[in-house]
């Protein structure tokens, strides 16, 4: 099907996790978050989890070559024909040309990257309040969260450059209540 499948992408602390899954179930597709995949591989101490717990912890991105191999096993499973939610991936340009390529090979492409955007000192704040509600280590330390920002701001942003000329670039201006922020995002797909 076309016209779901989607890239939700924007700082840490967007509230991309929130939103993603109330997109989900609007539209019907999985929600594939590698941040997510990760935290169950490290939880569960598997070879990947102990590849992959050095970086997370620091607010490092996992290697490309790692994350990519991880999202092609996933596209691999027949659930993402109705479409897929990709979640904080991809966060570098190399990531978005393995996606473009992935999809490329199964005759697919993206439709729509929707972008939330915040400023950097409500990404501060939202990181420091979910540490107290989620009790993620990532998001309690503030060099971690320094880390983060940095690394989004030198790695992930330039994939916005990468995606403004295809013209799939949806702007959504991320401060306001879950549900504010929601209908300016279900507005893309009525
Ligand atoms: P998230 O839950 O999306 O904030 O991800 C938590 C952590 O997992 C990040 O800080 C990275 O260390 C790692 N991670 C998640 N997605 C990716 C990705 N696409 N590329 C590299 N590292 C990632």
């Amino acid at each position: 099907m076309t016209g779901k499948n989607i890239v939700l992408f924007g700082p840490p602390g967007a509230g991309k996790g929130t939103q993603a899954k109330k997109l989900v179930d609007l539209l019907h597709i999985p929600h594939i978050s590698t941040g997510e995949m990760f935290r169950y591989h490290i939880k569960n101490n598997t070879e990947l989890g102990q590849t992959v717990q050095q970086y997370t912890t620091q607010g490092k991105l996992v290697p490309d070559e790692v994350t990519i191999a991880m999202v092609k096993e996933r596209l691999k499973q027949p659930d993402v024909k109705a479409g897929f939610l990709f979640d904080g991936f991809p966060r570098s340009v190399p990531q978005a040309n393995g996606l473009d390529k992935m999809l490329a090979t199964s005759g697919f492409s993206l439709d729509h990257v929707v972008n939330i955007a915040i400023p950097d000192a409500e990404i501060r704040n939202r990181l420091a309040k979910r540490a107290q509600i989620e009790g993620r280590a990532d998001d309690a330390d503030p060099k971690v969260i320094q880390n983060r920002i940095d690394t989004y701001k030198s790695q992930s942003e330039p994939c916005l450059t990468y995606y403004r000329p295809k013209g799939i670039v949806r702007d959504i201006e991320g401060v306001g209540t879950i549900d504010e922020v929601f209908s300016r995002i279900e507005k893309i797909f009525k």
